[in-house]
């Protein structure tokens, strides 16, 4: 399917691994000219470039945290009023709803919610003027069912799924529209550092651990961060003019609800 967005330019915040990465390679796939963003340098640049021999796009890399007000202001300036915008950052730390205080609220909040917020308030005026723009927040499978030791995580990332839910009905009549992606469990490096936790805490090998997820996921596998990305891709098209503030659930049939 010609996705109708080749030669349209996206900012992808936090994308030199992962689920952000798997974004940017499809919509570099779909001819968009990127600008990618991810704290360390080094994997970073080695992404940008894959894609650029892949792809034969333009690709942009910030080496920068998107969480604080330089990154983002340093993202901003390199992506220049982009057409896309998909919001991601690294998730808060688990703990127990008694371990938080103000200032691990404040941090999350600033991370999962603040940020994507920010970008947007900066992204959309361009979007609108031009009558055309598409942006998609990555939040978390956590939104539609609390995981107990994510607080933190369900906390901000209702906050931002209440902020689209409002924005997005506001910008959708000129042509921008705002949705939201839930992964739930996916294949990335984050996953495995879950795996090591469970291996430790239970003593048990990484088949075991991996057999114990797969039990809750009717798919009986983890996504692929090249399915997400897909999804992503398909969100930022011409073809999804008419999907406006929804909150889209990769979780393999996960969470066991009617809607
Ligand atoms: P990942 O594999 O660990 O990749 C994270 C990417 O984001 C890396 O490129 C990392 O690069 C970059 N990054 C992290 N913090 C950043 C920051 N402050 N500024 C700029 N770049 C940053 O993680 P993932 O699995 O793709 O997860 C992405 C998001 O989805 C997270 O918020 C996660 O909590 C959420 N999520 C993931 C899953 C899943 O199944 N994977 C499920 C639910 C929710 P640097 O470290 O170099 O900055």
């Amino acid at each position: 399917m010609d996705l109708g967005i080749s030669g349209k330019r996206a900012l992808v915040c936090a994308s030199s691994k992962g689920l952000g990465k798997g974004c940017a390679e499809a919509l570099a796939a779909a001819g968009v000219d990127l600008v990618l963003n991810a704290r360390g340098a080094e994997a970073l640049e080695a992404t940008a470039q894959d894609i650029r021999d892949r792809y034969q796009v333009s690709v942009t890399t910030v080496a920068a945290d998107v969480t604080t007000d330089e990154g983002q202001a340093q993202v901003l300036e390199a992506a220049d009023s982009p057409d896309i915008l998909v919001n991601n950052a690294g998730g808060p730390p688990p703990g127990l709803w008694s371990d938080w205080d103000k200032d691990d609220f404040r941090a999350a909040l600033e991370s999962n919610m603040l940020t994507p917020i920010t970008l947007m308030k900066s992204c959309l005026p361009a979007m609108i003027d031009r009558g055309w723009g598409r942006v998609v927040n990555i939040t978390s499978q956590s939104v539609k069912a609390p995981i107990p030791q994510l607080g933190l995580s369900n906390a901000a990332r209702t906050g931002l799924t209440g902020y689209v839910a409002g924005t997005a009905r506001q910008v959708a009549q000129h042509g921008v529209t705002i949705n939201n992606l839930l992964p739930g469990a996916h294949m990335t490096d984050r996953i495995t550092s879950l795996e090591d936790s469970m291996m430790a805490a239970q003593d048990i090998s990484r088949e075991e651990a991996r057999a114990q997820r797969f039990a809750g996921i009717p798919a009986g596998r983890y996504g692929t961060v090249e399915e997400f990305g897909a999804t992503c891709a398909f969100l930022c098209s011409t073809h999804a003019g008419y999907i406006v503030a929804q909150n889209i659930l990769l979780d393999g049939g996960g969470i066991n609800a009617t809607f």
